[in-house]
């Protein structure tokens, strides 16, 4: 058994002692057998929430509710789920009730695909009630039971068929493929970070060409904000070589940048966090920046080396150049900046306001940032005395 699961069996251990069934389900079954990174573990056990948190010394009981309790071992977390069946979902968000339930056939069945929906015993054992590993072997992403009635149920498994595809490099069997064309306006019945969360994975994936291709032809794009308006942008992406790409910055500004629509207004709707957006809007605007102009040092230094990597990145997709190359000389331009941060200055507030005899005030800052852009364009060099003289003659100007 491969070693990110042997850790976690005194977990299984535990629970079966107590006389409940345990086993790992799910994701990283399914890419432990398709030989893929293993991130995390889910756990399915019939014992109850409340029974799994008086086990463990160490437990977070983050979706009791759900069945979801996070047990701790050895620093690692574990999602332990009570066996379950498939409910109602009252409003397209929460199942209306949980049933939890003492067999791990009717957990599984609830289960959206084939290859989610495989378990393995803590001796290493895998349980494949719905040939799941015929689907890993062929390849294909095929609903467990009824499509229709999966999709019913939870429309957001359409949108995760699709980021599967785009994950794993797969094919959606064709009944699936077929209901989600036929169902694809339920996804609008979601909300917008469950979605999100899926987009953000599909976008992201080793085969995202196909997995857009697919969220296109399907007809999920129409029902998610803003991208029916913008469907020539997103087809434009996949034209582009966009696996380069390795951050989700990186994806939304080059989308954004192809729909030629201010980021803001796309990604607010998709209610993604103020960072990314601020993130993404700096990419936007120095990627029309650049179109007239090169990189000079004071942006270089204003915009950071991270998100200057990924301005390049998605700038040689643009322009067909090559990446790696362009990244390396932005990166080998920022080594070569005199200060990388402003705290690096060897001058602070203090010293200016001793130098001018002048109490601090809105002047401070201006004079500080002159000081800043001086030493980053080479005018001075970031030494006290050097500056104080700088500053000197600039004042006796
Ligand atoms: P990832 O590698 O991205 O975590 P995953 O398959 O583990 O992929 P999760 O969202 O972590 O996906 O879900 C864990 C498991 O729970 C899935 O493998 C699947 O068995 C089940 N599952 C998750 N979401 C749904 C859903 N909407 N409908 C049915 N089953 C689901
Ligand atoms: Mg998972």
């Amino acid at each position: 058994m491969n070693s990110v699961f042997v850790k976690a069996v005194p977990i299984l251990e535990t629970l079966q002692e107590y006389g409940f069934k345990a086993y790992f389900v799910g994701g990283a079954v399914r890419d432990m057998l398709l030989h893929r990174p293993i991130h995390d573990i889910d756990i399915a056990t019939s014992a109850s929430p409340q029974e799994v948190v008086g086990l463990f010394k160490n437990v977070i009981p983050v979706g009791i509710e759900h069945g979801t309790v996070v047990v701790h071992e050895k620093g690692v977390s574990y999602e332990v789920t009570t066996f379950r069946k498939e409910t109602e979902y009252e409003d397209f968000r929460h199942p209306s009730s949980i049933e939890f339930v003492d067999d791990l056939g009717e957990d599984l069945q609830r289960r959206d695909f084939t290859i989610n929906a495989l378990a393995m015993t803590v001796d290493g054992d895998i349980i494949d009630l719905y040939n799941g590993i015929d689907d890993l072997t062929n390849r294909t992403i095929r609903a467990v039971g009824d499509p229709a009635e999966r999709f019913y149920e939870d429309p957001l498994r359409m949108l995760r068929a699709v980021r599967f595809v785009s994950q794993l490099n797969f094919k959606l069997d064709e009944p699936t493929e077929q209901e989600i064309r036929r169902l694809a306006s339920h996804l609008s019945h979601l909300s917008i970070e469950r979605i999100a969360q899926e987009w953000e994975k599909l976008m992201l994936g080793s085969a995202r060409e196909k997995g857009i291709e697919l969220f296109i032809s399907t007809g999920l794009y129409e029902y998610v904000p803003h991208f029916v308006t913008y469907k020539n942008g997103l087809l434009s992406l996949k034209e582009l070589p966009i696996h380069q790409l390795y951050h989700v910055r990186e994806m939304w500004a080059l989308l954004t940048y192809l729909c030629q629509v201010p980021a803001k207004m796309i990604l607010k709707a998709w209610k993604q966090p103020s960072l990314l957006i601020k993130e993404v809007e700096i990419i936007q605007q120095t990627l029309e920046h650049l179109k007239q102009n090169n990189w000079d040092d004071y942006q270089l230094f204003k915009t950071g080396v991270e998100l200057a990597k990924s301005i390049e990145a998605v700038r040689s997709i643009l322009y067909k150049e090559n990446a790696a190359e362009n990244i390396e000389n932005i990166v080998k331009k920022y080594n070569a900046l005199p200060i990388k941060d402003k705290k690096e200055l060897s001058v602070n507030g203090h010293d200016v306001m001793k130098w001018k005899n002048k109490k601090a005030g809105p002047w401070l800052g201006k004079e500080l940032q002159m000081i800043e852009q001086a030493v980053i364009d080479k005018k001075v060099k970031n030494e006290k005395n050097a500056i104080k003289e700088w500053v000197d003659r600039c004042n006796s100007q």
